[in-house]
């Protein structure tokens, strides 16, 4: 392990938890296995948008590498040509620096081995350890077994390599159509597991490649180009989420046979398995994003709700954030689920870091001050971090009219509330201590004005102020100086932790899943037991419809010349950003990141 500092800008009071994956290529650095190198890949398909999962895996091999002194390659798995394209690999790229990671130089693409493939291809046969099958791609279904039952052999299993060989050509040639053939390694019909089983690893697809053109109309499968791939990278940890167990021992035979043959050079990659990121209150598959997307559910696959990392970004969570949720919730082989809210409570404690401090007023209400001169106004002091004196202090106008926030004025207040109401008195944030003297009511009754007065001794900062305690401290702007902002008010995009569960509240820890609503109950560590049946209900039905909310309000002034993306705590109500696409001088845009408490009870479970 070098002592390289792998989080830069992550909170000091984390620490880089040990995980299995460390422990293991901490060992191999031991024993000298790859030489003392360290090489991963991030290996994603260009056929959709990154979400908060693939920020799980960018982390953890990106980070393993920086950790160790190695690197981490950026490939794209483009082996099916049907469903990828550029623009997608464009914004992985851009998802993967943004979350501050650089491949450096080593971008690579699956189609960029189509030759050695090939050629690779041809020596399986050769060796007879590969066929041409003619069998449709239902039966090679019907006869592949099942876990209980070993398959069936294809009658074409004993074709001989010569004739393989020479159709496998008139395959590349393009003297058939789709489906026609496909090239099979021949392994154990009867093996255990069925990954095993003569798997296809090369098949027909006349379609034009995004990258390739029309140059192959063959095109290999996933289990075959992928170990290859990482091989010829020299990979030396392939990390990968848990579904590819049952793949490591075919991931295995291929790359050793090749290393027998000499045809690759040991030592060979070793393929590890860790739990994926499964989050509640959100969906992250592939086909509910872009049902979302394409129904109109959300705005965009950049949405601040959509679990997108472009979702993220505009939604103001940040790269640490993530981090911080990966440190935290450690890195393991079992499959849990994660409460959002300690998604949230990472990107909470990293804006509380990181934000300078403003006033924004949300649900404005007017509050006059009769014995404050009319033309007059002049500056108060806030600071801009309350931890961080070295950020400084900005200057606050102060003027006769304010904005408050309507749910500081009670006119009949319970017991207990120390906002402003009749008679009482507050102290305006960084301002003077006011009493409440008078409330204007519209024909209709609704409250439209406050009025109080000012102590010109109390003024925040200067000698003596301090000495008069008030119990309420609430947040205020002048009327004549701030200025209108959208504020885009986001909360989660799905109000239950399980969307489309048949109990989409989770079980009860340890419980059997029901019918009925029972409350998740997460463990110390905000892991909830997944229901048992996943999906029976559509998780349509389960949007929050509460998740996006549009107002307008009240900003300091200087908050208007915001760059996009500046993010801000403004101050007794969560962390906001300029909105990346909207946000200008002119009509200011801001969207809430998060409260600044969990909304959603303990655990950010519904109670
Ligand atoms: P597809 O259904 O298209 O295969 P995918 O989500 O697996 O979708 P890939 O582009 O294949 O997308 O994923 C790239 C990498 O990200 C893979 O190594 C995969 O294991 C990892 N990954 C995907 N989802 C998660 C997740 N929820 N948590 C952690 N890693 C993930
Ligand atoms: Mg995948």
């Amino acid at each position: 392990m070098t002592d390289k500092t792998v989080f830069p800008s992550l909170p000091t009071k984390e620490t880089v938890a040990p995980h299995f994956l460390r422990a293991l290529i901490a060992e191999d650095l031991r024993s000298g296995k790859h030489g003392g190198r360290v090489v991963t890949r991030f290996p994603p398909e260009p056929n959709g948008y990154l979400h908060y999962g693939h920020a799980k895996s960018i982390i953890i091999n990106f980070g393993l590498a920086a950790e160790n002194g190695g690197h981490c390659h950026l490939r794209f798995d483009d082996t099916n040509p049907l469903k990828e394209d550029v623009e997608f690999e464009d914004s992985i790229c851009d998802a993967v620096r943004w979350l501050g990671y650089d491949w450096d130089e080593h971008r690579y693409h699956a189609s960029d081995y189509y030759d050695n493939l090939y050629r690779f291809a041809e020596w399986f046969i050769e060796q007879g350890l590969a066929y041409i099958d003619s069998q449709s791609a239902e039966e090679m279904r019907a006869t592949r077994g099942t876990l209980t039952e070993a398959g069936r052999e294809s009658p074409d299993r004993q074709r001989p390599a010569v004739e393989s060989l020479a159709l496998f050509r008139r395959m590349k040639a393009g003297e058939f159509p789709d489906g026609q053939y496909v090239l099979r390694l021949k392994i154990d019909m009867a093996s255990p597991n069925l990954n095993l089983r003569d798997p296809a690893i090369y098949r027909i697809r006349h379609a034009s490649h995004h990258r390739t053109g029309n140059a192959w109309c063959v095109y290999p499968l996933y289990d075959y180009a992928h170990c290859i791939s990482d091989a010829l990278e020299r990979i030396t940890h392939s990390i990968c989420t848990l579904e590819f167990q049952d793949h490591r021992p075919l991931y295995e035979w291929v790359i050793e046979k090749l290393a027998d043959g000499g045809l690759l050079e040991r030592p060979l990659p070793k393929q590890h398995e860790f739990a994926r990121l499964n989050l509640t209150y959100v969906v992250l598959s592939k086909r509910k994003l872009i049902e979302l997307v394409s129904k109109g559910f959300v705005d965009g696959w950049d949405d601040p709700r959509m679990p997108t990392l472009v979702g993220a970004r505009r939604r103001g969570f940040t790269p640490d954030g993530f981090r911080l949720l990966i440190e935290r919730t450690g890195v393991s082989k079992n499959d849990t689920w994660l409460d959002m809210s300690l998604l949230e409570n990472a990107m909470r404690d990293d804006l509380n870091e990181i934000t300078e401090r403003r006033i924004a007023v949300l649900d404005p209400l007017k509050l006059i001050i009769d014995n404050y001169p009319e033309e007059q106004s002049e500056e108060c002091f806030a600071p801009n971090h309350p931890q961080k004196p070295e950020l400084g202090k900005r200057s606050l106008p102060f003027s006769r009219e304010l904005w408050i926030e309507r749910d500081d004025f009670m006119e009949a207040p319970p017991k207990g509330y120390f906002r402003l109401s009749p008679g009482k008195e507050v102290r305006l944030r960084y301002g003077y201590i006011v009493q409440c003297t008078g409330v204007d009511k519209d024909a209709a009754g609704n409250i439209v004005a406050i009025h109080a007065t000012y102590d010109p001794d109390t003024k925040s900062g200067t000698a003596g102020a301090e000495t008069r305690k008030v119990k309420g401290n609430i947040h205020w702007l002048s009327a004549a100086h701030a200025k209108t902002a959208e504020m885009r008010l986001y909360d989660r995009l799905f109000a239950v932790p399980f969307p489309g569960a048949r109990n989409p509240m989770g079980d009860t820890a340890g419980g059997v899943a029901s019918n009925t609503a029972e409350t998740v109950s997460a463990d110390a560590d905000g892991e909830v037991a997944e229901p048992a049946n996943k999906e029976e209900r559509n998780y349509l039905d389960d949007l929050n419809p509460n998740s996006k909310k549009i107002i307008t309000g009240y900003i300091e002034p200087a908050l208007a010349e915001a760059a996009p993306e500046t993010r801000f705590q403004f101050e007794r109500q969560g962390y906001f950003v300029a909105d990346l696409a909207d946000h200008t001088k002119e009509t200011p845009v801001f969207n809430r990141t998060v409260t600044l408490k969990d909304s959603w009870g303990a655990g950010g479970l519904l109670g």
